[in-house]
């Protein structure tokens, strides 16, 4: 895994917000605003691994795609290597997106059913880094063997489990030397072998001067792979901390970070105040109607009212 390195900000966002205009199925049928980003802040160095953690819905993909600019905010600012990233033309990105790359949750629809994983691998490197035939067949084979891939070179999509066919994304990925990785739910579906595999792959080969956010539903992987965990509700982001020294503190993320502990809210979250109040059992009155800003207290950033009365958070055990 790498290390935390110096304070070099690949990606930095301010105040991202993002609302969905939802139409029904005919045309005059009423519009409905859904708001999936409501003021997120967020700073990621070289070295730095990302886990964005949330249930579904909580603005966690959306948050990635529109860092990747694969989606634009409503309002707000994205930051990458120091340039401005939000509100660019496709034209104007397209010389800097090879160094922001996208793994997509879904593997098999991202990989062509013709082509063997080597092909995958070479046709990047000859595509997108300039590598003559022979060149890109040496790298990739070189990359291929070092994800453990070295006999599957030559199978197809379909002959490939899920598993290899993830890693084969990876390596494609990671053929670009990239600068950040934006990776949505890589283990999805896995067991845990073989999402171990898979993470390994990912975070065990960054390049050294990358950063990488990884969207996830599973706690153990942000715990086991992760420098910083950001956790996001009903899109707010509610705790920010180091899942690899501490355990979360706020009630919300710790029902997240231990599911058997209670049931998380399965009903509809509140929408004014603090979207967790109907099920929380520290609620005050302010919580049904201010949603709290994030604020610092014992190393981590934590959005709660009763923040004074929680109890302080247990070291992690990995
Ligand atoms: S105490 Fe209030 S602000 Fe904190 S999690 Fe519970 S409902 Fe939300």
């Amino acid at each position: 895994m790498i290390a935390a390195g110096p304070s070099l900000p690949i990606v930095r966002v301010q105040d991202l917000r993002k609302t969905f205009v939802l139409r029904g199925p005919w045309p005059w049928s009423p519009t409905r605003e859904v708001e999936a980003l409501k003021g997120v802040d967020l700073e990621l160095s070289v070295g730095q691994v990302l886990a964005v953690v949330g249930q579904s819905g909580s603005g966690k993909t959306t948050l990635s795609r529109i860092v990747l600019g694969l989606e634009e905010p409503s309002s707000g600012e994205v930051w990458l290597e120091g340039r401005r990233w939000d509100g660019l033309s496709e034209a104007e990105r397209q010389p800097r997106r090879v160094h922001f790359q996208y793994v997509p949750q879904d593997a098999m629809s991202a990989l062509d059913p013709q082509q063997t994983a080597a092909e995958h691998v070479a046709e990047t490197l000859r595509v997108l880094r300039g590598r003559s035939r022979a060149q890109a067949r040496e790298e990739a084979d070189a990359l291929l063997e070092r994800l453990g891939l070295a006999t599957r070179r030559d199978a197809l999509p379909r002959q490939m489990s899920g598993g290899e066919q993830r890693r084969v994304t990876l390596a494609r990925v990671l053929a670009l030397d990239p600068h950040l990785v934006v990776a949505d739910e890589p283990t999805s579906g896995l067991d845990p072998k073989r999402r171990e595999e898979v993470l390994e792959d990912l975070v065990g080969n960054l390049p050294r001067d990358a950063a990488c956010i990884l969207v996830t539903h599973d706690m153990a992987t942000a715990r086991a792979w992760c420098t910083h965990a950001m956790v996001m509700l009903d899109g707010w982001v509610i705790e920010s901390f180091d899942p690899r020294t501490a355990e979360p503190r706020h009630p919300y993320s710790r029902l997240l970070f231990d599911p058997w502990s209670a049931p998380l809210p399965s009903g509809s979250l509140a929408t004014v105040g603090c979207p967790f109040h109907p099920d929380c059992p520290f609620a005050v009155d302010a919580c049904q109607t201010v949603m709290p800003a994030l604020e610092p207290r014992s190393g981590h950033r934590v959005a709660c009212h009763a923040i004074h009365a929680l109890p302080e958070p247990r070291t992690a055990t990995l």
